[in-house]
C-alpha cells in the first residue's frame, strides 16, 4: 500500500499547511532524527566527527529554504559564516552547502549574491568550499547564473548542482564547461512536470550515466551524489583515478555503504543536514522512498 503511494502524491501532502502542521508537531515520531543531524551546530558537528572517525568526510546542510525577510536572510549567512569558523576551530573534514532562497533569492537576488559573496569569503580564508544546492526548476537559471558570476568575480572555491531529471542539464553542462566547473551530479529532489523533467526513472538514470561521463571524460571533480549501487558501480568503471570522483550520500541513507566505500579508499562525503527547518527536507526524503513511511509509521506507535 505504501509502495503504491507515489513520489508526487507525498511531494503533494507535503505542500499541505495542514499536514504540515502535524508532521512538525510530531516531528521526531515522523522520523526526522532518522535525517536530521539534530536541531543544533553541536549535534551536527557531533554527527560530523563521527562520519570523520570512520574515514567520510561531510557537508553541513543549515536547514532553511525560501525564506520571505531580508533580516532571516542575513541571519541564515551569518549561521554560514559561524559554522565555517567552527568546522575550522574544531579541526574537522567539512565543507557546507547551502540553498539560494535561504540567502534570500525570492526576496532580491543582490541580497542572495551579497550574502553567499560572505559566505564565500568566510569559507576562503579558511581554505574551505561552498556548494550551492539546486532546488527546483523555477530556480535553475537564477542558481546557475549566480554561480558563473561568483566564478567569474575569482572564487573558485564553489560547486554547483546539476539535475539529471532535468531535459535542460547536459546543456547547462555544456556551458559550463569553460569554468572546470566542480559539480554534484544528482537524480534530483523536487516535483517537476513532463515538460522539464524525465518523467520515467529509467530516463534519468541514463541521464545521469551520460552526465557523469562527459564531467569525468572531460577531466572534471565530480560530486557523483547517489545511493542507487548500479551508479556508484557505474562511476567506480568510469573513472581510472579514484581521486578525480568523491561519493556523496545523505545522513541516515545507507550509512555501511558510505563506510564501506570509504574502507575501500574512495572520497565519500555525507551530506548532514541539522537545524529546526526540517520539514520540506524530511517530506523529500519520505517521497523519494515512500517505504520510508513504513519506518516513519513504526516509529510512531513506538512513541
Ligand atoms: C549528497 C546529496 C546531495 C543532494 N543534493 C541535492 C540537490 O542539491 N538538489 C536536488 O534536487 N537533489 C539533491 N539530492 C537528492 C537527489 O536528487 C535524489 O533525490 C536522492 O539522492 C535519491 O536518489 P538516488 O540517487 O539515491 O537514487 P534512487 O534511485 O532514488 O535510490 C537508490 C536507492 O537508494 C536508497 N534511497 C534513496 N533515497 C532514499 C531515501 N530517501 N530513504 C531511504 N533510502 C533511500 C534506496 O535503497 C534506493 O533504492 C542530493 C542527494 C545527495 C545524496
Amino acid at each position: 500500500m505504501l509502495e503504491s503511494l507515489g513520489r508526487r502524491t507525498i511531494l503533494s501532502l507535503a505542500a499541505s499547511p495542514r499536514v504540515g502542521r502535524m508532521v512538525r508537531r510530531y516531528g521526531p515520531a515522523f522520523g526526522a532524527t532518522r535525517f536530521v543531524a539534530g536541531e543544533t551546530v553541536a549535534d551536527a558537528m557531533r554527527a560530523v566527527a563521527a562520519a570523520n572517525r570512520d574515514g567520510i568526510l561531510a557537508t553541513l546542510d543549515h536547514l532553511g529554504e525560501s525564506v520571505a525577510d531580508r533580516r532571516a536572510a542575513d541571519l541564515a549567512a551569518d549561521s554560514y559564516v559561524a559554522i565555517l569558523d567552527t568546522i575550522a576551530s574544531a579541526g574537522v573534514q567539512s565543507n557546507v552547502s547551502l540553498k539560494l532562497t535561504m540567502m534570500g533569492l525570492d526576496i532580491d537576488r543582490a541580497l542572495a549574491v551579497a550574502n553567499l559573496r560572505r559566505v564565500l569569503d568566510a569559507a576562503r580564508g579558511h581554505g574551505n568550499f561552498v556548494r550551492i544546492d539546486m532546488e527546483g526548476s523555477p530556480y535553475t537559471d537564477a542558481t546557475l547564473a549566480i554561480y558563473r558570476e561568483l566564478r567569474g568575480a575569482g572564487y573558485d572555491n564553489v560547486g554547483v548542482v546539476i539535475q539529471a531529471y532535468l531535459y535542460r542539464s547536459e546543456t547547462d553542462l555544456a556551458a559550463l564547461d569553460p569554468l572546470r566547473p566542480n559539480v554534484r551530479i544528482v537524480k534530483g529532489a523536487y516535483q517537476e512536470p513532463a515538460a522539464v523533467a524525465y518523467p520515467a526513472k529509467a530516463d534519468t538514470d541514463a541521464n545521469y550515466r551520460r552526465l557523469l561521463k562527459r564531467q569525468v571524460e572531460r577531466g572534471f571533480y565530480t560530486a557523483v551524489a547517489t545511493h542507487d549501487p548500479a551508479l556508484i558501480a557505474f562511476a567506480q568503471g568510469l573513472a581510472a583515478d579514484p581521486q578525480a570522483i568523491e561519493f556523496q550520500m545523505l545522513h541516515g541513507i545507507r550509512p555501511g555503504l558510505q563506510r564501506e566505500l570509504a574502507r575501500a579508499g574512495h572520497r565519500v562525503r555525507v551530506y548532514i543536514p541539522f537545524g529546526t527547518e526540517w520539514y520540506p527536507y524530511l517530506m523529500r526524503r519520505l517521497a523519494e522512498r515512500p517505504a520510508n513511511l513504513g519506518f516513519v509509521l513504526k516509529s510512531l506507535v513506538r512513541s
